[in-house]
C-alpha cells in the first residue's frame, strides 16, 4: 500500500520494521559520498529517501516519477522528521534532463513570464502549488457558507446575446450564422433564478472581459464567485452578508492552509477585524482619498482623484488600516453613471430618474477592489425606461424583461473575483499568479 510522505514519521514511530511504499516526483538529489539523499514530492509535501550508492537502482533524473519500497526511520533533520531507507526503486516515468525551469528553486528569483511560459512545470513548485490549495479552500468555503444559508448552486450559460455590465469589453464568438458574446457575468441569469422561486442562488464559474490593458489586477478570463438573494431592502444587508462570508472564508483558510499561508508569509484578518471594516459613501470615500493623497508621499500630489481608481483604493485601505486596524473598506452609494443599468436608485420611489445615487457597493481589500454588488431594480417599467439611457434596446432584452414583468421580488447580490481574493490573501504581486492558466491579451498558451 502506498503511503504519503506526510505520514512517514507516524509510520516510522509505530512500525519501524514494516516495509512501506512511497511514490512521487524526484524533487531534489544530493550525493553525499556513498549515500544518495533524494527528496520525494507527492501531493502531501516533501519526504526524504536514502539510497546506498551501490543499491543497483536504475538511473533517474530530477522530476522523474518513481516508486520506492523500504523501511521508515525517524530522522529529525529530514523534512517531516522521517526518512525511507530504500530497498527497491522503480522509475515510472523518466523526466527529460533539459528542464526549462528549476522546479525546486526559489521562485522569487524567477520572473512571472518565465513562470507562466512553463506553467505545467512551475505548478509543480510547492510554493506555487500552494496558491491553488488556498484557492480550493476559498471556493469550497464560499459554497459551504451559502449552502448553509439555504442558497442553491446554479450553472448558467456563458454564451449570451448581449452585454450585462456595459458594452465595451465583450468577446464576440461565431455561433453558427450569428454572433454571440462570452458572458461578462451571470447577472441576468442569477436574477432569473431568484425570480424562479429559488430566492437565493450562487454560481461559481468563468466570466470573460475583453480588457485591452495589461494590469496586475485584470485577467481576460476569471472565476466569478457570484450570489443573488431575494427579499432584501438595501445594499447594507449585502455588505453584512459579505462581511460574514469573508469571515467564514478567512477562518477556513486559516484553519486548513496554515503551511500555505506560511509559505507566502501571509495571514488573514479575523472576524473581529472584519467587524471593524468601515462603510463609506462614494462621496466620503473620494474626499478621504484626496485627503490621504495630500499626506501621502507615494501619491502624485498634483493630481486630484476624481474616481475610486486603483490609487484611491490603495489610499482608502491604508487609511482604514491606520484608523480601524483592518485592511478592508466597503464603499457604497455610487453615482448612477458608475453602475450598470440594473442598479437600484437610492431614492425612495424606486423609479429611474428618482436619484443620481444607487444602492451599490464595492469591497476593497488590501488596496484592491475584490467585489461589487447592489440591490437591483425589479420594477419592470423603471428598467424599460432606463435601458435606452445605457445604450440598450428593450427589444433585445425580452428574456430579461420577462423576469421582471411576471412578478419578481426585490433582490440584490454581489460578485467576488476568485483570483483577486486569492491574490490579496497571499500578497501576490499579480492576479495572473492566482490563475492556473491565465489568459491575457497575448497569452493564450499554455
Ligand atoms: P475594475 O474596476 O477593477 O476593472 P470592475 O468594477 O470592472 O473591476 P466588476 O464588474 O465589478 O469589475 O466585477 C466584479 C468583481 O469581479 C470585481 O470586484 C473583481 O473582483 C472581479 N473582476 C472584475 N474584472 C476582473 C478582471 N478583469 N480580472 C479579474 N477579476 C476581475
Ligand atoms: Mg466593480
Amino acid at each position: 500500500m502506498r503511503i504519503l510522505v506526510k505520514d512517514m514519521a507516524a509510520a516510522a514511530g509505530k512500525q519501524p520494521d514494516a516495509e512501506l511504499e512511497a511514490a512521487g516526483w524526484v524533487h531534489r538529489i544530493r550525493d553525499m559520498g556513498g549515500i544518495r539523499f533524494v527528496i520525494l514530492r507527492d501531493r502531501s509535501g516533501l519526504g526524504q529517501l536514502v539510497l546506498a550508492e551501490d543499491s543497483g537502482a536504475p538511473a533517474f533524473t530530477l522530476e522523474s516519477v518513481i516508486r520506492v519500497r523500504g523501511l521508515p526511520a525517524l530522522n529529525e533533520k529530514a523534512p517531516g522528521g522521517a526518512e525511507l531507507r530504500v530497498a527497491s526503486l522503480e522509475v515510472l516515468s523518466r523526466a527529460a534532463p533539459d528542464l526549462p525551469y528549476q522546479v525546486n528553486g526559489d521562485i522569487s528569483k524567477i520572473g512571472l513570464e518565465a513562470i507562466l511560459d512553463n506553467r505545467p512545470l512551475s505548478l509543480r513548485n510547492p510554493k506555487i502549488r500552494s496558491v491553488f490549495k488556498v484557492q480550493d479552500t476559498i471556493v469550497e468555503s464560499f459554497a459551504a457558507y451559502l449552502r448553509n444559508r439555504d442558497f442553491t448552486e446554479i450553472k448558467t450559460s456563458k454564451l449570451t446575446a448581449g452585454s450585462t455590465e456595459g458594452g465595451t469589453n465583450l468577446f464576440q464568438v461565431d455561433y453558427f450564422d450569428r454572433k454571440l458574446y462570452l458572458a461578462q457575468s451571470p447577472q441576468l441569469y442569477k436574477e432569473a433564478m431568484v425570480a424562479s422561486g429559488l430566492e437565493r442562488v450562487f454560481e461559481i464559474g468563468p466570466v470573460y472581459r475583453a480588457e485591452k490593458h495589461d494590469t496586475p489586477r485584470h485577467l481576460n478570463e476569471y472565476v466569478s464567485l457570484d450570489l443573488e438573494i431575494g427579499f432584501i431592502e438595501s445594499e447594507l444587508e449585502l455588505i453584512e452578508l459579505e462581511r460574514e462570508l469573508l469571515a467564514h472564508i478567512f477562518g477556513e483558510v486559516a484553519r486548513k492552509n496554515g503551511p500555505d499561508l506560511a509559505a507566502w508569509g501571509a495571514s488573514v484578518p479575523g472576524p473581529e477585524d472584519l467587524a471593524r471594516a468601515p462603510t463609506l459613501s462614494y462621496e466620503e470615500a473620494l474626499k478621504l482619498a484626496n485627503e490621504e493623497a495630500a499626506r501621502d508621499k507615494k501619491a502624485s500630489a498634483s493630481s486630484r482623484i476624481f474616481d475610486i481608481n486603483p490609487e484611491a483604493e490603495r489610499l482608502l485601505c491604508e487609511w482604514s488600516r491606520r484608523e480601524h486596524g483592518v485592511d478592508l473598506v466597503f464603499v457604497n452609494a455610487f453615482p448612477r453613471r458608475h453602475r450598470p443599468f440594473y442598479t437600484y436608485p437610492l431614492a425612495e420611489s424606486g423609479k429611474s430618474g428618482a436619484g443620481t445615487l444607487t444602492m451599490s457597493f464595492d469591497a476593497i481589500f488590501r488596496g484592491l477592489e475584490i467585489s461589487s454588488g447592489s440591490r437591483r431594480q425589479h420594477d419592470y417599467d423603471a428598467v424599460v425606461e432606463a435601458l435606452p439611457k445605457f445604450g440598450l434596446k428593450p427589444e433585445n432584452m425580452a428574456g430579461y424583461l420577462q423576469i421582471l414583468k411576471y412578478g419578481c421580488p426585490p433582490h440584490g447580490g454581489f460578485a467576488l473575483g476568485c483570483e483577486r481574493l486569492t491574490q490579496k490573501i497571499l500578497g501576490l504581486g499579480n492576479v495572473k499568479e492566482a490563475s492556473l492558466f491565465p489568459r491575457d491579451r497575448r497569452r493564450v498558451e499554455p
